[in-house]
C-alpha cells in the first residue's frame, strides 16, 4: 500500500518545508509500527524545487487474519484461504487510512508547532496512489474527488494483467490529484475517502466513528454532493450512525449557510477563568440563571424572543412546569436548526403540544406575543442596531407586556478578563454594543418607568469584585401601569404591586 505527497517550492518557500508539515525529517527514512503491519516514512526526493514524501504500509497478512479473529470475524472455514491471499496488503484500502491518520495525525489536524504558519497555506500538492480499490469505479472516484477542489483529478483504471489486456480492468485504479490545497484538508478526505472507496470496512464500527467522520469531514463533507453515499459508506450502512451523522452534518451545513457565526466569546469554555476541572460554559450558567428566574416568577406560559438555535427551548422542555413554550427568531436558518435540535418531527405529541416556533422580528409589534407569562431576550439586544431598539421596547414591553421579561447582555467592562479577547474587541462580530453595569441599568430604568414595570439585577458567572459579572441580566415585572391586554393567571403569589 503506497500512496506519496509531493509538493513543488523556491529557495524563499523551499518544498522540503513539507518534512515539518509532516512532522518526518526529508533525510531520514522512518518506520512507525500501526496494529496492521509497519508503516515506512521516506523521502524519495528532498529538494527546494520539488519534494516528495512517501507512506508505504507493509501490512502482516497473519496479523490482519489474526485481529479479525479475536474480533469474531474470521469468516466461514472455504474461506479461509481467501484471509490469507487477498489484496489487503497491497491495496491502498482503509488500513492505509488509518495508518495516515496515526503516522500524519498531526498535519492531518493542521498542527506545526515549529512553524505554525505553515499548515494554513495552501501547497502545490500531488497525490498519487498507484493502486486504489475503488468499488463504484473510475467514475465514482471522479465524483468523489472533482468537487473538493483539485485542479486534476487523473484516474486510470489498472489493467488485471498486462500480459492479457483481454482480460480487461481490474478493480483498481491509479489515482492522481493536483492542484492548490492545504495539507490537512488533502490528508483528511483521503482519511475519509479511501475507506469509502474500499467499502469493506475491516474494523468493527463503534459509535465514535461518527465524530471521527465529522472532525475529518469538517469544512468539506457536509456540502459534498456525495455526502450521503460518503457517510453511508464509511459507517459501513449502519443504518443508525448513518442517520445520526447525516443529522449532524445538516446541521454543520446550515451553520455554514448561516454565514457560518463564529460560537460567541462568552458561550465557548472560557479555561483561563475558572479553576474547577471542567469549568461550566457562561451559556449554560446563564441558561441556569434564566430557568431559576422564570421558576421563582411563577411563569408557566414562556416566549423567547431571538431564541437562536433553541438551546434555552430545549432546556424549558425538559421542565413540565412550563407548560407553553414559544421560540421566536429572525433568522430561518436559526429556526431550521432549532427545529432539528429539539427533533419537532419526531416529537410525541404530548410534548409537541408544548412547544412552537416561529419567525418574527421583535422590531414589529406582533398579536402572537400577547398574553404570556414571561419573556426571555437572552443575548438578543446586542444584536440590534441602538436606533432599533426603541422599537423592540415597544413591541416587547409595551405591546406583548408578559408579566415577566428577563434581558441578559454582555457586561463589556469584564471584556478584560476574557485572555481570548483581543482588547477593545466585542465578543461577537454581529454585536452592535456592549454595555457597561451602568449604561445597562440606566437603560433598563428608563425601559421600565417608561412601560410601568419593576427592575432588579441578577449577576450571571462570577461576579468580579472589580469589573462584575460576564453576563448580566435584568428581571423585569409589570407594576400594572399600561395593561393594555389580558393579564395571565397567577400561579404563585402574586409579586409586589402586580395588577389586581
Ligand atoms: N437567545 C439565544 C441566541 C442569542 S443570538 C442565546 O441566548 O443563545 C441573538 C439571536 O437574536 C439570533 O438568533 C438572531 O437571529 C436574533 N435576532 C436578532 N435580531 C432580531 C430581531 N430583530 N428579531 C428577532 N430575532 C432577532
Amino acid at each position: 500500500m503506497f500512496l506519496t505527497i509531493s509538493t513543488t517550492g523556491t529557495t524563499e518557500k523551499p518544498a522540503t518545508d513539507l518534512g515539518f508539515l509532516l512532522h518526518k525529517h526529508p533525510g531520514r527514512a522512518q518506520a512507525f509500527t500501526t496494529s496492521h503491519g509497519t508503516a515506512h516514512v521516506f523521502y524519495p526526493e528532498a529538494s527546494a524545487e520539488r519534494c516528495t514524501a512517501a507512506l508505504l504500509l507493509e501490512v502482516d497478512p497473519v496479523a490482519l487474519v489474526r485481529r479479525g479473529r479475536e474480533k469474531g470475524r474470521g469468516g466461514a472455514p472455504d474461506a479461509a484461504l481467501a484471509q490469507y491471499v487477498n489484496d489487503r496488503p497491497y491495496a491502498a484500502s482503509s488500513l492505509l487510512a488509518v495508518a495516515l491518520g496515526g503516522v500524519f495525525r498531526s498535519a492531518l489536524n493542521g498542527r506545526c508547532t515549529a512553524r505554525p504558519e505553515l499548515p494554513g497555506r495552501p501547497l502545490a500538492l500531488r497525490i498519487e496512489i498507484p493502486a486504489l480499490p475503488a468499488r463504484g469505479g473510475a467514475a465514482l472516484v471522479r465524483r468523489l474527488f472533482e468537487p473538493l477542489g483539485w485542479d486534476r483529478v487523473d484516474v486510470e483504471p489498472v489493467v488485471l494483467d498486462e500480459k492479457f489486456p483481454q482480460w480487461g480492468d481490474s478493480r483498481y485504479v491509479r489515482l492522481v490529484l493536483d492542484g492548490g490545497q492545504r495539507l490537512d484538508d488533502a490528508l483528511r478526505q483521503l482519511y475519509v475517502l479511501l475507506p469509502v472507496l474500499d467499502d469493506s470496512k475491516h474494523y468493527w464500527v463503534a459509535p465514535d466513528e461518527v465524530d471521527k467522520l465529522l472532525r475529518a469531514g469538517d469544512g468539506w463533507l457536509a456540502g459534498h454532493p456525495e455526502h450521503a453515499l460518503i457517510t453511508a459508506r464509511y459507517l459501513a450502512r449502519d443504518k443508525r450512525l448513518t442517520r445520526d451523522a447525516m443529522e449532524r452534518l445538516e446541521l454543520a451545513r446550515l451553520a455554514e449557510v448561516d454565514g457560518s457565526e463564529p460560537e460567541e466569546v462568552d458561550n465557548a469554555v472560557d479555561e483561563s477563568r475558572d479553576t474547577e476541572e471542567r469549568p461550566v460554559p457562561l451559556a449554560v450558567r446563564r441558561r441556569e440563571a434564566i430557568l431559576a428566574a422564570l421558576r421563582s416568577a411563577g411563569a408557566a406560559r414562556v416566549l423567547d424572543l431571538g431564541c437562536g438555535q433553541g438551546q434555552l427551548v430545549q432546556a424549558l422542555l425538559k421542565d413540565v412546569t412550563f407548560t407553553e413554550i414559544v421560540g421566536v427568531d429572525v433568522s430561518t436558518h436559526a429556526l431550521a436548526v432549532a427545529a432539528r435540535r429539539l427533533r419537532l418531527e419526531r416529537m410525541g405529541e404530548r410534548q409537541s403540544s408544548r412547544v412552537r416556533l416561529f419567525q418574527g422580528s421583535l422590531a414589529y409589534t406582533d398579536k402572537r406575543l400577547v398574553g404570556y407569562d414571561a419573556a426571555v431576550l437572552s443575548e438578543v439586544i446586542e444584536h440590534l442596531d441602538l436606533p432599533r431598539l426603541p422599537a423592540l421596547e415597544y413591541a416587547v414591553f409595551g405591546a406583548a407586556r408578559p408579566r415577566t421579561v428577563l434581558v441578559t447582555t454582555p457586561n463589556v467592562e469584564y471584556n478584560v478578563r476574557w485572555e481570548t479577547l483581543p482588547a477593545g474587541h466585542v465578543r461577537h462580530r454581529d454585536h452592535r454594543f456592549e454595555w457597561t453595569r451602568e449604561e445597562f441599568r440606566t437603560w433598563a430604568r428608563r425601559v421600565a418607568d417608561r412601560y410601568g414595570y419593576a427592575v432588579a439585577y441578577v449577576p450571571v458567572g462570577e461576579d468580579d469584585p472589580e469589573v462584575g459579572p460576564p453576563t448580566q441580566m435584568a428581571v423585569f415585572t409589570a407594576t400594572g401601569e399600561p395593561a393594555t391586554t389580558q393579564t395571565t393567571e397567577t400561579t404563585t403569589t402574586p409579586k409586589e404591586g402586580e395588577a389586581a
